[in-house]
């Protein structure tokens, strides 16, 4: 049988090197047997004077960082963003100046509830998260395959990412706390729309969209700001996998998309992705119907055409795993100037949330291991020592600030752009906004027949396992996207529900012998 790239990377390793390095310890001491512990007589017992294997086992019992809560399984790749198309009239950032500019990037591609051993082809959005090493600073983009997302506010995150885990008592997976929370909160029913539609278990990481999902706000060098949402489009073109595909490779092959990625690289064959943003004025925004800043709506395109502005191409693999991929930190708060964010809330609370799991996972110097070190910026700041402390500490550069001995100074022109608000500060109850809307025009615009049916199908074949009660107020919203959808799902649940009975009645009725069958 032929072997893949991913299959030879041992093999290119040992081409790669003219023979085996001098073996140390951690502390670099060559070692002269690295197969036979220190003991008292052969038969005797090991010596606490053994500090090569000490060294070994303590270093080995610490290996695993935490899991990411989110987003755990994943595979990662370098590149870089080129400029095609110049969009200075909308942002000063520096990332964008000139066309045929080129700021390399990293890629982090994810699934979102299952843990790090989990399948890669299970039903569920898909993480694309970008970091852009820009000469002022770090951008990264942490957007999703999706437009959109279940919630509109950051309150409901931790709930919702339960529902999608395992049960408390049971630990395993748990369809009547899916639909629970998904019935209860109707805005969700898009982006359950979008989750349950063949897009919802994308063939691979190569053949499907990114989205930076959040409104951010463009702002350009005379200080002049619109609202924005960033898109990027595969260039190798949607491609998904059917359900009982993908249901095949969890498993065939649950690594099946980092895989993919991988030998693509390698093999020369390097995914890009062109990308657009829309954009939306002030003025727009105030008139506009629905809510700009809401995470559970697109903005549709006929509106707000999409603009080219560059493309992103990954033509490297990692070169270690731990050290570039599961070390990698996103965070929505990097921003850089000529990007800021908008009111959307979710990613208001994002801007909190990733920076506090990266120095939970990672430590408080988490910025300065390689792979997340703005390192075409430098950071110059008043921060100092932590656990990890891994580059110079600034060296002798003053620790304070204001202070007299040319410490790094603020500079007034990268000020934010200055912004309005006002507003009763309560707690806004939105679940009765619209919340039907888009996810009817997806049903019966977007989709084909065929894309209706196997949506209707995906949804009562996981919905049946959630008690009737859920099940009836599930399909009451989806009856209010679009009536023949929540009829549809009603009808293929009961279809379902007769052949489960006419099977088990079978089961019943059939002879002892061919009952186990
Ligand atoms: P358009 O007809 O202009 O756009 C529809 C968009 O839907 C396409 O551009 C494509 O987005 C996306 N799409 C196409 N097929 C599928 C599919 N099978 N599953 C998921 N998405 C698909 O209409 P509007 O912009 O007015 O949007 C209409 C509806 O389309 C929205 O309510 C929303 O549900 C959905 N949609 C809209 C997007 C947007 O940004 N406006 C993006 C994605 C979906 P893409 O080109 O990004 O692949």
């Amino acid at each position: 049988m032929p072997r893949d790239k991913a299959a030879e990377q041992l093999n290119d390793f040992k081409k790669s090197v003219t023979g085996p390095a001098r073996l140390t310890t951690g502390h670099g001491c060559p070692l002269a047997d690295k197969l036979n512990s220190l003991t008292v007589g052969p038969r005797g017992p090991i010596l606490l004077q053994d500090i090569q294997l000490l060294d070994e086992m303590a270093h080995f019992d610490r290996e695993r960082i935490p899991e990411r809560v989110v987003h755990a399984k994943g595979a990662g790749a370098f590149g870089y963003f080129e400029v095609t198309h110049d969009i200075t009239k909308y942002t000063k950032a520096a990332i964008f100046s000139e066309i045929g500019k080129r700021t390399p990037l990293a890629v982090r591609f994810s699934t979102v509830g299952g843990e790090s051993g989990s399948a890669d082809t299970a039903r569920d959005p898909r993480g694309f998260a970008v970091k852009l090493y820009t000469e002022e600073g770090n951008w990264d983009l942490v957007g999703n395959n999706t437009p959109i997302f279940f919630i509109r506010d950051p309150i409901l995150f931790p709930s919702f990412i339960h529902t999608q885990k395992r049960n408390p008592a049971t630990h395993l997976k748990d369809a009547d706390m899916f639909w629970d929370f998904i019935s209860l909160r109707p805005e969700t029913t898009h982006q359950v729309s979008f989750l349950f539609s063949d897009r919802g278990t994308p063939d691979g990481y190569r053949h499907m969209n990114g989205y930076g999902s959040h409104t951010f706000k463009l702002v350009n060098a005379k200080g002049e700001a619109v609202y924005c949402k960033f898109h990027y489009k595969t260039d190798q073109g949607i491609k998904n996998l059917t359900a009982s595909e993908a249901d095949d490779l969890a498993g065939t092959d649950p690594d099946y998309s980092i895989r993919d990625l991988y030998n693509a690289i390698a093999d020369g064959n390097y995914p890009s992705w062109t990308f657009y943003i829309q954009v939306m004025t002030y003025e727009q925004a105030e008139k506009c119907e629905f809510n700009p800043f809401d995470l559970t709506k697109v903005w549709p395109h006929a509106e707000y055409p999409l603009i080219p502005v560059g493309r992103m191409v990954l033509d490297r693999n990692p070169k270690n795993y731990f050290a570039e991929v599961e070390q990698l930190a996103f965070s929505p708060a990097n921003l850089v100037p000529g990007i800021e964010p908008s009111p959307d809330k979710m990613l208001q609370g994002r801007l909190f949330s990733y920076n506090d799991t990266h120095r939970h996972r990672l430590g408080a110097n988490y910025t300065q291991i390689p792979v997340n070190c703005p390192y075409r910026a430098r950071a110059k700041n008043y921060q100092r020592d932590g656990p990890m402390t891994i580059d110079d500490n600034q060296d002798c550069a003053p620790n304070y600030y204001p202070n007299s001995f040319s410490g790094p100074m603020d500079c007034k022109s990268y000020d934010d752009c200055k912004f309005h608000v006002a507003g009763d500060i309560t707690r806004y109850n939105s679940v009765d906004e619209d919340n039907f809307t888009q996810a009817g025009i997806f049903y019966r615009k977007v989709l084909n027949e065929a894309e209706r049916s196997r949506l209707v199908q995906n949804i009562a074949g996981h919905l049946i396992s959630a008690q009737e009660f859920l099940q009836d107020r599930a399909i009451n919203n989806f009856s209010q996207a679009c009536p023949e959808y929540g009829a549809a799902i009603r009808e293929a649940l009961m279809r379902l529900k007769s052949q489960a009975a006419s099977h088990t009645a079978g089961i019943h009725a059939a002879p002892a012998s061919s009952a186990k069958l």
